[in-house]
């Protein structure tokens, strides 16, 4: 039987990623503005193939990001009528391009189309949302590569908000290719001894209490509650789930944890801004590095 923490409350801190954002955009604006003056404007290729709403948002949140930043963004719609095969050829064409440096895969993807399968179509050196499953190996060998930008947002917020890792114990509830499992391998790359559970994982609680670092990333609101935390735990909610009324929450009862962990990040506000930011912060980097190639 699980026993929810009895403890007083303490205060606990709100691990926000708006300032964060705002200061990795404004060193891609200004790296954006060089580039183009060199004569190589950066350029980002996002291919679409749904109709989905919920992904025209988030696509058109990502082109005026861009846009404001001074990258130049190219929404490929293929449509929902789209096959495998078209979806390829547009990565393998956009792969190929020299002028575009940064290439992302929209899901969801139409019935039949595997999103690991076709992203391994995307340039591993303009991969700069880690889709690739080339990507997602040489992340877990250790090799330089663009983790996925979620991921990746995850460890910029820790160590915006100077969360100690080394030595530290790692929960990562999820495992997916896109956050879950790069995150937890970033985590491991900064030595913190990581626990990865998912959805046949028993006794959650049992290992969620032991983290100092809790990520969750499941699209479950709710999932975690005080009986899931201990006082010394930091918590990373990745989940965005969609409202009735049109908001936006995490996998984690706010209600229920504040007060009982040590710091928590806010949704909205919290890893999704920090998440663009580094989408187009590892556009730039494609760029630079493309002019030395
Ligand atoms: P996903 O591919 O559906 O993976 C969900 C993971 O959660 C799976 O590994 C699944 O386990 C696990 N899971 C499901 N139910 C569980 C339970 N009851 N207990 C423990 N684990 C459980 O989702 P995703 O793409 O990783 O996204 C996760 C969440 O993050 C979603 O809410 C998504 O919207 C959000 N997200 C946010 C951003 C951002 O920028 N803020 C970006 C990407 C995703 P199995 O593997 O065993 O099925």
């Amino acid at each position: 039987m699980t026993t929810i923490p009895t403890s007083a409350p303490s205060a606990t801190k709100t691990l926000g990623g708006t300032q964060l954002a705002r200061d990795i955009r404004a060193g891609v604006t200004s790296a954006a503005a060089e580039l183009t003056l060199l004569g190589l404007p950066p350029r980002l290729a996002v291919v679409a193939a749904t109709d989905d709403e919920s992904s025209a948002w988030y696509v058109s949140s990502i082109a005026k990001a861009a846009a404001k930043s001074g990258i130049v963004c190219d929404v490929v719609d293929l449509g929902a009528g789209a096959t495998p095969q078209g979806i390829r050829a547009e990565l393998e064409k956009l792969s190929a391009d020299p002028a575009v440096h940064g290439i992302i895969l929209q899901t969801p993807l139409p019935a039949g189309a595997n999103f690991e399968d076709l992203a391994a179509s995307i340039a591993p050196d303009k991969d700069v949302d880690g889709a690739n499953p080339v990507s997602l190996g040489r992340l877990a060998a250790g090799l330089p590569a663009y983790a996925p930008a979620t991921a990746a947002a995850v460890l910029a917020l820790l160590d915006h908000h100077e969360v100690p890792l080394a030595g530290r114990t790692g929960v990562v509830v999820g495992r997916s290719n896109v956050v879950g499992k790069p995150a937890a391998q970033l985590l491991l790359q900064r030595d913190a001894t990581v626990t990865i559970c998912h959805r046949h994982t028993r006794n959650l609680d049992h290992y969620t209490r032991t983290a100092d670092v809790l990520v969750v990333a499941v699209g479950r609101p709710g999932l975690i509650t005080a009986q899931h935390v201990a006082e010394h735990t930091v918590v990373i909610d990745v989940g965005t789930n969609p409202t009735d009324d049109g908001g936006l929450v995490g996998d984690v009862d706010e209600t229920s944890v504040s007060g009982r962990v040590a710091g928590l990040t806010p949704v909205p506000g919290g890893v999704g801004p920090v998440t663009t930011a580094l989408l187009l912060h590892h556009t730039i980097q494609s760029a630079s590095r493309s002019q030395h190639s």
